[in-house]
């Protein structure tokens, strides 16, 4: 193959690892562009910046001299329009850039709603470098904020401000926190937590109707759907993120919400891909969103991409889905066959209010097919469960090889017997749990 210009619009997480990955493989020329910032960083950990447990410095992955040692090239710029037909990209510095293989990564922005009085200083989202530093200078002598989404950028929001003591009143639309992912109990755990142990004003089933401020053009409170006025001088808009797609609207490049891709990440122009937050499946993969905009998906996105433009054509094919949060001091985990696990499945459920901890254990009712597992306050081991997905076990052999997943030694005694049993209780069955055994637990790892 001859040396090509790879171009990747983004130095997220799906950009870097496109062009880490091709590099591994190739001797093309790779450029990467970013408007946002001149390095790749965590953007997860920008909640640990404002929170003053992390420098900025420290949430960048490699050092600043990987990227020359690697012969990735990176240029700090907008790119303003895409000219697929004579492979340019026009720069905000008024220069051209031209491709032979462009990869657009370009993620995604927030969502700033349609209120009125969403302009006003003091109302934003929280997904950039640039939107932390705006918080950083709207939260400056604040006393009462509100947050507004139900979401994990909008707990993040409210853990955000309140680490600087700041009151926060967050409301959420729907009737239990975060119903999307959790059952009612376990929401029940969370909104306990984040009320009783954290001090937040929690609203649920309401919605904000409008954004009131005052004669210098700044926030001075929030009305909502049930007709309260509630003072602020800060509200955090967190109801999701848009793909980045504004600048591609004279390329020709097809979009929908996001820009539209097949299964290997192919747009509707020749030699043009999108991958991450920005890219949109023309169809559904099984069990999937048509956008996926979570960070480990964005990394196995571009490894696929990566291996098409080396040699070796590869179709996206993700497995399970996993996905990890922190809610303020409860960590939350969620190992599934589908993004959402369907309603029709049955579960088998224990928790433990003192200690905020909760499993899951989701099965087919009439398969008996072990379906997925949600976690709080505990951590199961990755590999296993997905094993235990992939390989289609059913309830009765992963309740019984329970004690494989557990991370936690000290958690051993008190709740795997308690699943089985109470399982046994409604089956009528005798399962028994069955000693951990790191030779399953690491049957198939490495091969
Ligand atoms: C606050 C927050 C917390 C999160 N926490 C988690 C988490 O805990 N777990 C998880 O799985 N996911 C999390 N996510 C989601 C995850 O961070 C994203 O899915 C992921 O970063 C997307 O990566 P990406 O590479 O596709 O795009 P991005 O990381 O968004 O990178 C795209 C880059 O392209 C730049 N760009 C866009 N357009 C242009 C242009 N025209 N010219 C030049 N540059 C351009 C953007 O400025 C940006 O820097 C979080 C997101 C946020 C905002």
């Amino acid at each position: 193959m001859s040396q090509r210009h790879i171009v990747v619009i983004g130095n997220g997480i799906s950009g870097t690892t496109l062009a880490r990955h091709v590099r591994k493989r190739s001797d093309d020329t790779i450029t990467i562009i970013s408007s946002e910032s001149d390095y790749f960083y965590s953007r997860p950990a920008l909640m640990y910046v404002y929170m003053g447990h992390m420098l900025q410095e420290n949430t960048k992955p490699y050092e600043d001299r990987f990227w020359s040692e690697n012969r990735i090239n990176l240029r700090r710029a907008h790119v303003n329009r895409v000219d697929t037909v004579q492979k340019v990209l026009h720069l905000d510095d008024h220069s051209t850039m031209s491709y032979d293989v462009l990869v657009i990564a370009s993620g995604s922005h927030s969502n700033p709603g349609s209120w009125h009085g969403s302009h006003f200083e003091g109302v934003q989202g929280l997904v950039s470098l640039q939107d932390l530093s705006a918080m950083e200078s709207n939260t400056q002598n604040c006393s009462r904020a509100v947050v507004v989404g139900g979401g994990l950028i909008g707990v993040e929001m409210v853990e955000m401000l309140r680490s600087r003591g700041i009151h926060v009143t967050y409301l959420v639309r729907e009737f239990k926190f975060w119903s999307s992912a959790l059952r009612s109990e376990e929401s029940d755990i969370v909104e306990r937590h984040i009320i009783a142990d954290h001090g937040v004003d929690l609203h649920t089933q309401t919605e904000l109707k409008e954004i009131l401020g005052d004669e210098n053009g700044r926030v001075r409170a929030v009305l909502t759907t049930k007709g309260d006025e509630i003072p602020c001088s800060f509200v955090g808009i967190a109801i999701g993120v848009k793909p980045n797609i504004a600048f591609l609207q004279e390329s020709g490049i097809e979009t929908g919400t996001g820009i539209l891709v097949n299964e290997c990440f192919e747009t509707s122009a020749k030699d043009v891909y999108a991958i991450g937050d920005c890219a949109e499946f023309r169809t559904a993969l099984s069990g999937r969103t048509k956008i996926e905009q979570i960070w480990y998906t964005g990394r196995m996105q571009a490894e696929t991409l990566a291996a098409t433009l080396t040699g070796t054509t590869s179709v996206y094919r993700p497995v399970n889905f996993f996905n990890s949060a922190k809610l303020f001091d409860i960590e939350f985990q969620v190992y599934s066959r589908n993004v959402k696990i369907p309603d029709t499945c049955r579960s088998v459920f224990w928790m433990n209010h003192h200690r905020r901890c909760a499993i899951r254990l989701f099965y087919d009712p009439q398969t008996l097919r072990f379906e997925g597992v949600t976690l709080l306050g505990v951590r199961y081991r990755h590999e296993v469960c997905d094993r235990w997905l992939r390989e289609e076990k059913d309830i009765e052999y992963v309740l019984c090889h329970l004690s494989d997943a557990n991370f936690d030694p000290e958690f051993f005694r008190h709740y795997e017997n308690y699943l089985v049993e109470e399982y046994n209780a409604k089956s009528g069955k005798q399962l028994q749990l069955k000693k951990r055994s790191w030779k399953r637990i690491f049957q198939g790892i490495g091969k």
